[in-house]
């Protein structure tokens, strides 16, 4: 029997779908699926975009898969970016520098990495706040995952300064060891040091890279930062997508600095893989409201 995928609403049947998803371990909560397919549903590219969660030992099976014809390719996400790195044929410069890719792009049977977590950063920056790193004074809060992607971005945009400020400052200091010709850039401190006044009163933008302000955590009620702590002249981004705007975006919102929310960097990613798959420019304001109008209907 052919299926027919009601979800596009059009009416292709399943075998002839082009095929993509996201590679993963934990992903019930994906909003990928949501404005992905919103996006191949909008250019009319019959794909389905699906959530493929499995454990370490497939990843490798996985990843030859994607050099099918009908494929073409993924998303990956924790803990598979460093591992799904050594596993494809080509890599994108970005994704060398880093060392960890988020999307595989199948190209007749040959697979390329690339980190879109880095690209799509940078393009949020600049398409939504019209913000140009280059040149600019930066204070990033957390030296995680996220952070490490934001500053591999600003730094190939030539800012001029960063300091990442971090609750545990080995980290951070470990993080920058990575960027070995930039370290001049860099300045170091924890987040509850009484200095980060001096600097993220003098920042062009403040990145929250931490987990604090994330919804359902202790954390939930926190800023890192108060608005007195914040100029009226920057840009202040969260990382943390939920809630949409989080204690941190709210006391920037009360200092009269500009926002941007958390969900423009899942959009971006997403954005750069799409048009890494399909050649084609995606629909950046749909897939937007999308993952939105699936925000509020979990309440
Ligand atoms: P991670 O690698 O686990 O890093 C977590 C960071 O948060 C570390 O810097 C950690 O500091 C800091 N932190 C955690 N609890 C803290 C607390 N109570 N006080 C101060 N700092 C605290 O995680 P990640 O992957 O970088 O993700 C960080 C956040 O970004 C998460 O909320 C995640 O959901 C979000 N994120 C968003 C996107 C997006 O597309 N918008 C993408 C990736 C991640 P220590 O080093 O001291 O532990």
């Amino acid at each position: 029997m052919i299926l027919t995928v009601k979800k596009f609403e059009i009416n292709y049947k399943r075998n002839d779908l082009y095929q993509v998803g996201i590679f993963g371990e934990k992903l019930s909560h994906s909003l990928s699926p949501v404005f992905q397919n919103v996006a191949f549903k909008y250019c009319q590219i019959p794909a389905l975009y699906e959530v493929w969660e499995f454990s370490k030992d497939e990843l490798h099976e996985r990843v030859n898969l994607l050099r099918k014809p009908n494929s073409l390719g993924a998303n990956v996400t924790i803990p598979y970016k460093e591992l799904a790195y050594d596993m494809v044929d080509d890599l994108d410069e970005t994704a060398k520098q880093i060392g960890a890719i988020n999307t595989i792009v199948n190209n007749s049977g040959k697979l390329k990495g690339y980190n879109t977590d880095v690209s799509g950063f940078i393009r949020s920056l600049k398409e939504i706040a019209s913000f140009d790193p280059t040149g600019k004074n930066v204070l990033i809060l957390g030296a995680g995952g996220a952070a490490r992607a934001a500053i591999f971005g600003l730094v190939n945009e030539k800012v001029n300064s960063i300091t990442v400020a971090n609750r545990t400052v080995d980290r951070a200091v470990k993080l920058i060891n990575d960027f070995g010709v930039d370290q001049e850039i860099f300045s170091i401190l924890s987040v509850y040091d009484e200095k980060i006044s001096e600097i993220s009163l003098r920042a062009d933008l403040i990145i929250n890279a931490t987990s604090v302000g994330m919804k359902h955590s202790s954390m939930e009620f926190e800023s890192l930062l108060s608005p007195d702590q914040i100029p009226a002249n920057c840009v202040v981004y969260d990382i943390v997508y939920n809630p949409l705007i989080t204690p941190l975006l709210k006391n920037a919102q009360e200092a009269g600095a500009e926002i941007i929310q958390g969900l423009w960097m899942l959009i971006f990613q997403g954005v750069d893989s799409f048009e890494l798959w399909t050649g084609k420019s995606a629909p950046v304001q749909n897939m937007y409201q999308k993952a939105m109008e699936h925000f509020k209907s979990l309440g």
